[in-house]
């Protein structure tokens, strides 16, 4: 759609179509409208993508950002229960949520798990709570 077109339809949306200050603000709120629907057009293809089976590098490459930028952007959009990012929280550390990853170690216990560093945190305050006693 051309630019004068969108302003014309800004003018209709305006409370007082002969005010360009009010014109202005109709167009701010259509711009905004745009975008929003331009985002979401976005996210549908690709969770498009990603349901045929496309890598994140791939989707990436095609939006012209990193294979990491572009699972950043759109897995927090996806609601799909195995996504990257639900995984992920579903194994962080229940008591600071710091996500799982080959140099934390997690201790699993029945209703949840617990960091290497939470773990030390605990033990410093039982032996203060020890001290004080
Ligand atoms: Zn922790």
């Amino acid at each position: 759609m051309e630019p004068s077109e969108l302003l014309a339809r800004a003018r209709k949306r305006a409370a007082n179509p002969s005010d360009p200050l009010d014109t202005l603000a109709a167009a701010n709120e259509l711009s905004q409208e745009m975008t929003r629907d331009a985002d979401a057009l976005i996210d549908l293809a690709v969770r498009d993508a990603r349901a045929a089976g496309t890598s994140w590098t791939a989707i990436g490459d095609r939006l012209g950002v990193s294979k990491q930028a572009a699972r950043k952007r759109f897995t927090r959009n996806f609601t799909h229960p195995f996504s990257a990012r639900k995984t992920r929280r579903a194994a962080a550390c229940s008591f600071c949520r710091k996500p799982p990853n080959p140099h934390l170690h997690m201790v699993y216990g029945e209703g949840g798990r617990i960091c290497a560093e939470c773990v030390a945190l605990a033990a410093e305050i039982v032996a203060d709570k020890a001290k004080t006693r």
